[in-house]
């Protein structure tokens, strides 16, 4: 039965660096990232939301554009723990073009070249997230050695 509780390490990753996801009843997710905390962050979003800070957060600019958007913050999701800039900036344009999200444009954009990993990834079941995300990491660390 403990198996299907949420257990006290579920919360953790909430305080590391790293690329998260909220999801709009409508369907759409947005994807951050973010150095500090995901909970920070998440927070930060709330608040967006709390002082009608539109034009200024893309979360806060969904929810204005009609009725049938509730975000749900109380249920973020961690895409991938990362403190590293660069690996958590190529995961993060990775999650936008895997998730139909309201991202506003200005992210950091992947080159084409990287679409056949993101299909490899994407056709991969989804209990094995955590290894794509190593593999995605090293690979990123890889290719950057290599351009430099
Ligand atoms: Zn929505």
């Amino acid at each position: 039965m403990s198996q299907f509780l949420p257990s006290v390490k579920c919360d953790i990753p909430l305080q590391d660096a790293g690329v998260y996801k909220l999801d709009c009843e409508c369907g759409l997710s947005y994807i951050g990232q973010t150095k500090r905390s995901i909970r920070t962050r998440v927070k930060e979003h709330i608040a967006d939301v709390k002082h009608q800070r539109s034009g200024k957060s893309a979360v806060c600019d969904h929810i204005l554009d009609g009725p049938n958007h509730y975000i749900r913050f109380d249920r973020p999701q961690i895409l991938a723990k990362e403190h590293r800039f660069l690996p958590r900036m190529i995961r993060e344009a990775i999650e936008i073009k895997k998730h139909p999200n309201f991202n506003r444009e200005g992210g950091w954009v992947l080159p084409p070249a990287w679409d056949p990993i993101i299909n490899k990834i994407k056709t991969k079941p989804k209990h094995t997230t955590a290894r794509p995300q190593d593999i995605v990491s090293s690979f990123c660390i890889d290719r950057t050695i290599n351009n430099n």
